[in-house]
């Protein structure tokens, strides 16, 4: 058996799986489970905290005493990462991509609430120098005696992707305890780590569960590239390098509307349906638009395959109230 890089314990785990019945017949389609990793913590919930408990494993054998890390202004990321911090006793600096006047709202009120460092930066420098930003934070709070750790954007490094092989592992323990087997797996791409860690695990514990991601942002190619990335970096923690087989990824393109973070009527909407149906709130970002595409595949017919599908639900609720206005509640 392989050896796995050590973490901490932060998540509240392991997560239920919960069976949407009527959403099932409704569609008249393969059987549709819930993994809710919505219910990893409450301050820490989702699943970035699943990758954390790696990152921040190693961060505190190299005796950092603060996190660095960055996102967007409702990253769900620099909210867990800042609830983490508090919880250990240690820093958070968040380099958050906006402005000041943001409404002080869903997660930039948590991440206030939890004493979080905010410095701000454009879009540009977000998307241009994001990595030297955080560098010179680092040396500057190193030159005040601190020892700092940079957390990359949504913890998907290499090490942070062992934090969704640790989930399919539990998932296999729950297909045995709950007698039932999924022929895939379905999540939302926002920075690919959870994508990688899937298919890490896939890979390592020698599975046929087929992988299906809906890239949020950017489009499928540049996140076969980027999870290629991180198995690489992931490989670094391990005895021997982890294959990529390109043939086991399937990110589907086509449902990122009308951008990161930007909603539209029919997601909303959709959002609004399921809530009503199931009594389960997806957020606006990831796991409503992940979501609505693959209710949008199976009515066309594409997902014939497959007899039982269990959707990851990745968090971000605190990302739906900042949006509250925009939903037309009738
Ligand atoms: C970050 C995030 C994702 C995407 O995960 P990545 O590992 O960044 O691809 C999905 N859902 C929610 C709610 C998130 O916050």
């Amino acid at each position: 058996m392989t050896k796995i890089p050590e973490r901490i314990n932060l998540a509240n785990l392991p997560t239920p799986i919960d069976k949407l019945a009527r959403l099932s017949a409704q569609l008249g389609g393969p059987t549709i489970y819930v993994k809710r990793d919505d219910q990893t913590g409450s301050e820490l919930s989702g699943n970035k905290v699943r990758k954390l408990e790696y990152v921040i494993h190693e961060a505190l054998q190299q005796g950092a005493d603060t996190l660095i890390t960055c996102g967007g202004v409702q990253s769900n990321h620099c909210r867990a990462t800042a609830a983490a911090a508090a919880r250990l006793g240690l820093k958070a600096t968040l380099v958050l991509r906006g402005s000041p006047a943001a409404a002080v709202a869903g997660n930039l009120l948590l991440d206030r609430l939890l004493g979080a460092d905010i410095r701000w930066v454009t879009e540009a420098e977000y998307r241009d120098h994001r990595h030297d930003i955080m560098d010179n934070i680092k040396a500057e709070l190193s030159r005040q005696g601190h020892n700092a750790y940079v957390i990359p954007e949504g913890a998907s490094s290499g090490l942070g992707a062992f934090g969704y092989y640790s989930a399919l592992a539990e998932i296999i323990r729950q297909e045995q305890e709950q007698k039932v087997r999924f022929d895939a797996i379905v999540v939302a791409v926002g920075s690919g780590g959870t994508y990688a860690g899937l298919l890490l695990a896939r890979e390592l514990l020698q599975t046929e569960h087929k992988i299906i991601g809906f890239n949020v942002c950017n489009d499928a190619a540049y996140f076969r590239h980027e999870v290629e990335q991180i198995l690489q970096a992931s490989s670094a923690y391990l005895a021997a390098p982890v294959p990529f087989a390109a043939r086991n990824t399937h990110i589907i393109d086509g449902y990122v509307g009308r951008g990161y973070a930007l909603g539209r009527p029919e997601e909303r909407q959709f959002i609004h349906e399921l809530a009503k149906l199931e009594g389960i709130l997806l957020d606006p970002v990831y796991t409503g638009k992940a979501f609505y595409g693959l209710v949008q595949e199976i009515k066309k017919g594409h997902c014939r395959e497959l007899n039982t599908l269990l959707f990851i639900h990745t968090g971000g609720l605190f990302g739906l109230f900042p949006q509250g206005h925009e939903f037309e509640l009738g």
